[in-house]
């Protein structure tokens, strides 16, 4: 019998890789979207819409969770740690995926996080380890890197929405701060 792993993902792009190396290696992959740090909210339903494309052309199940976006949630956790936000906005989601994969009966869990080269790779490596313990779900820990490049070009050709920022307001203000004046 096929090992049942759940996988948080973050966006449509990034998810290409990981699903491909995770049913190569035979498991029966679920995908998870949750990620209330995505803003604005028309940005979250372009990337969980983009998702579903990419979730149909692997004929993989997603658990959307967009009863659980909550801007609220997501500032209470990073206002005024700002500097360190990305660390609890990885908390935020990993958490949330341990307890879906281990109340779930899923063998495994894992992070499309885990794939992108503009994360803190072993700093969400180490949330991973850190949120399981106790629990009896495992983590299946992949560097899912040594796909950055053949997942940008299957989005491509699968014309997959791509975002131009990582995700919150924050990295939208980064990403485009220097259309600003002055
Ligand atoms: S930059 Fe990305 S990882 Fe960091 S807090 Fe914003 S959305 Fe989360």
């Amino acid at each position: 019998m096929k090992k049942k792993i759940l996988l948080h993902i973050c966006c449509g792009p990034c998810a290409i890789y990981p699903i491909e190396y995770l049913k190569n290696m035979d498991f029966e992959v679920t995908g998870l979207y949750y990620n209330p740090n995505i803003h604005p909210l028309m940005e979250y339903i372009k990337r969980r819409d983009a998702l579903l494309e990419v979730a149909k052309y692997y004929n993989i199940k997603i658990i959307l969770k967009d009863k659980d976006y909550c801007l609220d949630d997501y500032f209470r956790k990073v206002v005024f740690r700002e500097n360190n936000r990305c660390f609890y906005c990885y908390q935020m989601r990993i958490e949330k995926t341990v307890s879906i994969a281990n109340k779930g009966k899923f063998d495994y869990f894992t992070t499309t996080l885990l794939y992108s080269k503009f994360q803190k790779h072993n700093v969400i490596k180490s949330l991973c380890e850190d949120l399981r313990m106790g629990k009896k779900v495992k983590f299946f820990y992949h560097d899912f890197r040594e796909g950055w490049k053949y997942g940008i070009d299957k989005s491509k050709e699968l014309n997959i929405y791509r975002q131009q920022y990582c995700g919150c307001i924050y990295s939208e203000f980064e990403r485009f701060k220097k259309e600003l004046n002055n």
